[in-house]
Order: C-alpha cells, then structure tokens, then sequence
C-alpha cells in the first residue's frame, strides 16, 4: 500500500514489520497522522489487527484505520477488526484501490458518503455471515459418510514408492529452485496486484513491480551464490488404509498387522446435490475392508536455515525493506522446495508419473496427478494434525523444524502436508460441521470435546 500511496503524494510513515500497538499510536499521534494502515504482511497477525483497533477505540482516536495485506479479506475486516473501533475502519483489497481509498478519507467532499457505505457494506457483511453459519443446511455425520467419495479402489494397483519410512534430503541445491518459484504471491507479499509476469507490464502497478522484481533478482543471486539458506527436506511413505470413514492408518510393517499412527481427516457436512461426494481426505486411501494395499505419503520442507541471522544483520543495519526482501524470498524458496519434492515423489520417489514433464506454469496450476494438502488449509484444517505428521517425519531432529504451540511452523519459511496419489485426489473445503462429528473426532482422538471444538472453532457450524 504504502509504495503505490507515496506515488500519489500522500506521505507515509513505514514503520516496518512487527510493530508493538503502542508504537504505532503513539507515532500516530505525535506525527498527526490522518489515517492509519495496517497490513497482514509476512508474518500475519490478525488478532493483532483486532488489538490495535481496540486500542485505538480505548485511547480515544477518530481516524480512519485501513487494513491490508495477502492475509486479509473484506469479511475478516467486518466481522473481527471493525466491531472493536467506532470509527472507520475500511479493507483495502489490493494495493491499487489504496489511492482511491485513502484519497476519499481525506476529501470533505466524499468522505462522509464513503463512511457511510462502507458502514452499511459490512454490516450487511456481518449479518450474512451469521446467518450463513447457522442456516446453511448440513446433514447428520452418517449420512455424510454414506455420500463419501465413491472411488472404486480396485482400479488400480496402488504404487509402491521407492522406499517407506523417511528420508532426509539435506541440503537441496537452491539452483534447483530458482526456476520452481511461483512469483505471484511475491508481489501479494508486497500488495501489488496481479498476475506474474503480467503485473511486471501492468499500466498501475507495472513500475513498482518491475523495481521490486530487480532488487528481488539481485538479493536472489546472491542468496544462491553466497549460500545464504540452507533447503532441507523430509519425506515419508508408509503403508495405510482408511478405517472407511475419516481415519487414516499407517503401519509399520508391510504386513499391515502393526498399527504406527493414525491422521485424523474431518468431513463435509453439507448437504448437497447432484450426486456430489461430501468429501473427507480419507476416501483418498483404500478402506482397509477393500484388500487393497494402499500408501499414503508425508513432507515437510524448510529454506528458512540460517534466514535469522540474515534478517538480524539487516535489522541492525536498520535495512528494513533487505529484511522483508530476503524473509519474502526465503517464503518463495520454501513454496518452491515442496512443489520441487512434489515433483520428486511423482517421478522418482513414489514413482507412479515417472515420465511426468511440466513446466513451471503447468506446476503452479496444478496439472499432475495428486494433491499435497496441509494440515491448517480447508481440506484438513486442524492445525494439531500437524504434531502427528511432525512425529512420523521426525521433522524437528531430521530437518530443524519445530512447531510452536500454536502449531505454526519454525522457520517460518517451512510447509508440511500429506501426499495422496490417487487421480480422483482434489482439494475441497471441509466447511462447517456439527457437533455430532466433532464428538466423534474427539473420541478418535482421545481429546475432550471442549479442547477439539476450541482447535476447530474456525469450522464449527454451531454456537459452542
Ligand atoms: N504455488 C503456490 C505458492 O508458491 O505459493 C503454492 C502454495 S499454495 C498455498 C497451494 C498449496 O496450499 C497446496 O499445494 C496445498 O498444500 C495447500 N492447499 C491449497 N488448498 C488446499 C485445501 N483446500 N486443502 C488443503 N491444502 C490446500
């Protein structure tokens, strides 16, 4: 936001990433700003959003607070920040509508119409969503389960992979990445719009596109060169089966008599029509009543090994946009090492596309048969499972990845997920759900149902 606005002669003051709320209100009010801006930028914190907007409701200000950034939505801003602040508090979508925003808070002329629409929008915004979660029609657990995916699992002869347990890749050469980078969501990292390599010609933001691209193609050859990051992955294969509902077991032996772990999937409780599966990720492996000897597979790779002591030299140096710059690329080598295992597992690993050939633009879309789903996204979007695959992968002896408490990962430059390779595999949303299925996810789990629905309280369909 704060580049495009600086082009049209509002003057901003970056106060760079992670600020406390104290210091952003106390500049607010030293330097009498007119406007505030927030922004979900590489290290999102939403509920901090949320904080400062109390905190400006709590120390009296009356200027307008704008939210922006990847991480943020219109509905996000309605529903969580804007009820903490009686005063403006508006989504700027992307950084080219930034201008017009920002130009209307400040017109005497439009402002107060302006308010009064955007007040209007998200109420209106927030009073769908409420009816949305409690109206939309969802069915009982079993007659979800009855409408799972019909897959017939002897069509094929599951492919066995190369190997089964986990193999550490230490190391991955970051030449063999540069070319796997999806640059799109850089420029997002930055709030600037559109597509790669289209955004570098774009009338608006084109400029500002093309100097970031330079410094990111700069700060980058020398990232590979100077080997500033350190690219580690595992990889996991194990036999498994699903319970024919939403548990996937692995063992540990081939024989498939020793149970080594169980991956909790949830399932779709929507009603839904013409002949749609309510789909669990668990229909991707063959039920164990079938006979079939399926496979299920894990990852979890990092590029962020020695990304600290960079960011720390910059900070020091005071060199904040070097500091997102190499944070921003160490989170595009980390997207680009899973896409470069993926494509790995595919051809030599698990091995069931070995003459698999697509370029970059065919990988980013998706275009190979398989999915690698993870743990916090809507397929699967209890972040806990991540301690079961983290276990199985020895993911924090093997690769230097730790999980917080929170389960998000360390570095931050790191993504874990499951691998299926099944050609009906898709990602779906598992939506809300109800309380019957979460009682039953508890029991599986062996957790209370107070703890679950406090994990899950993204997805519940209920007022707990
Ligand atoms: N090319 C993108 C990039 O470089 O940023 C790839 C990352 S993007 C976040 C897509 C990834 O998110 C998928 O590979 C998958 O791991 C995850 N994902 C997307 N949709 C998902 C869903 N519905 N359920 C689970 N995981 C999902």
């Amino acid at each position: 936001m704060g580049v495009v606005l600086q082009c049209n002669n509002f003057e901003v003051i970056d106060l760079g990433v992670m600020v406390p709320a104290a210091k952003i209100l106390e500049t607010a009010r030293a330097e009498r700003v007119d406007m505030i801006g927030l922004s979900g930028l590489i290290t999102p914190s939403l509920e901090e959003m949320a904080f400062v907007a109390g905190e400006m409701e709590r120390e009296g200000f009356t200027i307008p607070l704008l939210i922006g950034g990847a991480t943020t939505s219109k509905a996000h801003t309605a529903v969580k920040i804007a009820p903490h602040y009686g005063q403006p508090v508006v989504h700027v979508a992307d950084a080219s509508r930034a201008v017009g925003v920002a130009s209307s808070l400040t017109s005497d002329g439009l402002r107060e119409q302006f308010v009064a629409d955007v007040t209007a929008e998200y109420q209106a915004v927030r009073e769908a969503r409420a009816d949305r979660a409690t109206q939309a029609p969802r069915q009982p657990i079993a007659a979800a389960r009855a409408n799972k995916a019909k897959i017939d699992y002897l069509a094929h002869v599951p492919p066995v992979p190369t190997f089964t347990g986990v193999r550490t890749f230490d190391d991955v050469p970051l030449e063999e990445l540069v070319g796997r980078i999806d640059w799109t969501p850089f420029f997002q990292t930055w709030e600037l719009a559109g597509h790669y390599p289209d955004i570098l010609k774009d009338p608006v933001v084109g400029e500002a596109a093309r100097s970031l691209w330079a410094d990111a193609q700069a700060m980058l050859d020398r990232v590979v060169r100077e080997r500033w990051l350190k690219a580690r992955a595992v990889v996991g294969f194990w036999p498994a089966n699903s319970d024919g509902a939403e548990d996937i077991v692995l063992f540990a032996d081939h024989a498939r008599t020793t149970p080594l772990a169980t991956v909790h999937t949830l399932r779709q409780q929507m009603v839904k029509g013409d002949g749609r599966p309510n789909w669990a990720l668990a229909d991707l492996v063959a039920p164990k009543a079938t006979g079939v000897a399926d496979w299920f597979g894990a990852f979890a790779v990092t590029t962020g090994l020695g990304l600290d002591e960079r960011v720390a030299a910059f900070e020091a140096d005071k060199d904040d946009y070097s500091s997102i710059m190499i944070k921003a690329l160490a989170d595009r080598l980390a997207e680009a090492l899973a896409e470069r295992m993926h494509e790995r597992v595919r051809r030599e690993l698990w091995a069931y596309a070995p003459s698999e050939t697509l370029d970059n633009a065919a990988l980013i879309n998706e275009a190979y048969q398989g999915i690698r789903p993870a743990p916090g996204y809507p397929a699967c979007p209890d972040h806990t499972e991540k301690g079961t695959l983290f276990r199985l992968l020895e993911a924090t002896e093997r690769a230097g990845i730790t999980l917080t408490e929170s389960y998000a990962m360390l570095p931050a430059s790191a993504v874990s997920g499951y691998y299926f390779w099944r050609p009906e595999s898709q990602y779906f949303g598992v939506g809300k759900i109800e309380k019957d299925q979460v009682e039953d996810y508890a029991r599986r789990k062996g957790l209370e149902v107070p703890v679950v629905e406090r994990w899950l309280s993204p997805v519940l369909g209920y007022n707990r």
